[in-house]
């Protein structure tokens, strides 16, 4: 059954212009992307998108790496999409990061680790819809997904 995942390409990845080739990962491994966009989080919209980790020692420096500079969002599409994504991400520390994950070839630490990916199907529905509207999410043959 099909089933969606939300990325970020973050803000270093993007400087390094490896977006094309983290993209390229993604395709390879056997994902779609439904949806995709090019923006720069506020501070609300990143302290938001991490609110779960707002008592963490790190958060404030999250929220700063993760507004320096534009993101990459985009929606994946694939059987068991979420834990295949995170398969494919590596480790949060690239220095752990097996092999052939993005992590291992992208991260250059464990904050400026190259990309998100969400950690089960609850939340990839919310990070989708904190994204996307309705009318910026298509199906396989171009039509809109309206109910996801
Ligand atoms: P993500 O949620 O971005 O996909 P993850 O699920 O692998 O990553 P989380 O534990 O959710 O890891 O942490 C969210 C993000 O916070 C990490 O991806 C990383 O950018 C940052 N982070 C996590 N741990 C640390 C740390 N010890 N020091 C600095 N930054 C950290
Ligand atoms: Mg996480």
């Amino acid at each position: 059954m099909k089933s969606y995942t939300l990325t970020m390409i973050k803000p270093q990845a993007v400087k390094n212009q490896n977006i094309g080739n983290i993209l390229a990962m993604i395709n390879e491994s056997g994902f779609r992307i439904t949806a995709m966009k090019m923006l720069v989080l506020s501070n609300e919209q990143a302290k938001a998108f991490y609110a779960v980790h707002k008592e963490r020692p790190f958060y404030g420096e999250l929220v700063e790496f993760m507004t320096s500079g534009p993101i990459i969002a985009a929606v994946l599409e694939k059987e068991n999409a979420v834990l295949d994504y995170r398969k494919l991400m590596g480790a949060t520390n690239p220095a752990d990061a097996a092999e052939g994950t993005i992590r291992k070839n992208y991260a250059t630490d464990i904050q400026s680790n190259a990309v998100h990916g969400s950690d089960s199907d609850e939340n990839a529905k919310n990070e989708i819809n904190f994204f996307f509207p309705a009318n910026e999410l298509y199906t396989k043959c171009g039509k809109l997904v309206s109910e996801f």
